[in-house]
């Protein structure tokens, strides 16, 4: 038996487990924000099972061979969402163990069919109990029959993270040539963090480390976990952490279906949350080397809703801009407005050299004859003014801002029956005179909602 492939990433051997590991590394240029910050995605889905957890479900398996605990006629058991349980199933047929997994009843059918490829016995829990529901049922079974089993328990297994110590962080810092500054990577077991985390502070100390969570405990980003509401892995160490960002699910579908219409890069949701937190880390920079660890292929979630989109929807993925580039002047000019004519909403033009670029935030009069505390209006003469404007300063015009008093920055109905396509909707929050947080928003060609944009 090797002693662990994954000890040796660059001398590899011709067996099934030699190929796990050593992943690409792939530059997403359309997603950067401005030169001087590179983006990169670590492309997990090139493992032989598919996902990123055939690094640990490997360094799982070769731990219990060699202590004796997955010995001859024992039955590999977990709690799995799915990735993880590929890589058991794919391990163990290539390895001669039997495996038993727990996983909730509502994964998709293909990841039911493929483990069944595998030949893996499957036990299903409740779907409501997501995989806390899985992780309660595989302890009760491993109460009842120890002897029976092999039990990795992936959340407190320290070679799970190990895995990556010894691996995904070693590959990152050789592939970018120890240039990295950013690291990025969403929570499940928090395995993949906490392991390549650990080994990229050890070795280039000034690296900020960015972990990744679902915003809120009902979520569509399979293989994450929204710690505060789940069972908190035992391997999981907050403290890690420089900074914790959390996504909303359909931001991260949107971001998965531009990669495969514009990057050619058909990846699972788990990707697109890890990309979101990417740009949003890069916004804030003027230079840095983000690498984001894409954990598997988008071919899993066929099945999967987010899918479903009309031939309308289909028309919104064009060449709109990612991001909105704004001056911090001109946003503080904008929140400046907002404070001033609080507690009504304020508005404006956003002239700029081209859609998605603002260099000058026009201040118009917000015309809405009564009401102003909760819409605005640009009426005829006034959007005449911006237009003048405009033309005089030979920018375009790229969308309105205005703000929204002790609301969120979130587009309203009255937003989406006014707004036109193809322009920016910037939003500022104004709390008790206060302005907060400004998000960007552009109408959906079908006008069924709101992308939102990054404003950097
Ligand atoms: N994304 C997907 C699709 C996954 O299956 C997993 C594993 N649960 C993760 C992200 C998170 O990886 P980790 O368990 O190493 O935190």
């Amino acid at each position: 038996m090797s002693h662990s492939a994954l000890d040796t990433p660059t001398t590899r051997g011709t067996s099934l487990i030699d190929q796990i590991g050593n992943t690409p590394l792939v530059r997403l240029r359309r997603f950067e924000p401005k030169a001087g910050v590179e983006i990169y995605a670590k492309l997990e889905m090139r493992n032989p099972g598919g996902s990123v957890k055939d690094r640990a479900a490997l360094a799982m398996v070769l731990e219990g061979e060699r202590s004796g605990r997955l010995g001859p006629g024992r039955i590999l058991l977990d709690a799995t969402s799915g990735n993880t349980g590929i890589a058991y199933a794919m391990l163990g047929a290539a390895r001669g163990h039997r495996v038993r997994l727990c996983v909730p009843s509502n994964v998709t059918p293909e990841r039911k069919r493929l483990l069944r490829v595998y030949g893996a016995d499957l036990v299903f829990t409740d779907p409501m109990e997501g995989s806390d529901g899985a992780i309660r049922q595989v302890r009760a079974i491993y109460e009842r029959e120890p002897h029976r089993y092999f039990y990795p328990d992936q959340y407190s297994n320290p070679a799970n993270w190990l895995a990556h110590f010894n691996s995904t962080g070693v590959e990152i810092l050789e592939q970018t040539q120890g240039r990295i500054t950013h690291f990025v990577a969403g929570l499940g077991t928090s395995g993949t963090f906490m392991g390549t985390g650990r080994r990229l502070k050890q070795d280039k100390p000034g690296v900020r480390l960015i972990s990744v969570q679902p915003d809120s405990p009902l979520h569509g980003l399979e293989g994450l976990k929204h710690m505060e509401s789940a069972i908190v892995p035992a391997i999981y160490d907050p403290t890690l952490a420089d900074e914790d960002v959390r996504i909303e699910t359909d931001e991260a579908h949107a971001l998965i279906r531009r990669l495969a219409r514009e990057e050619g890069l058909f990846v699972g949701p788990s990707s697109g949350a890890a990309l979101a937190a990417a740009i949003r880390v890069a916004c804030g920079l003027d230079e840095g080397v983000i690498v984001a660890i894409f954990p598997d292929g988008g071919d899993r979630y066929l099945s999967d809703p987010l899918w479903d989109v009309t031939p309308e929807e289909d028309a919104t993925v064009t060449d709109a801009p990612i991001h909105l580039r704004i001056d911090e002047a001109q946003l503080t000019a904008i929140r400046r407005h907002g404070a001033r004519t609080y507690p009504d909403e304020c508005c404006g033009a956003l002239l700029g050299p081209k859609p998605g670029e603002v260099t000058e935030a026009f201040p118009l009069d917000n015309t809405f004859p009564d009401e102003r505390r909760r819409r605005f209006m640009v009426g005829p003469d006034e959007y005449r003014r911006a237009e003048a404007r405009a033309a005089e300063t030979g920018l375009q015009l790229v969308g309105f801002y205005h703000s929204h008093p002790d609301h969120p920055a979130e587009p309203s109905q009255f937003d989406l029956d006014h707004a036109w396509p193809n322009l920016s909707y910037l939003i500022v929050s104004v709390r008790q005179g206060q302005a907060k947080e400004a998000r960007s928003w552009r109408l959906k060609a079908d006008r069924s909602g709101f992308e939102e944009e990054f404003v950097c």
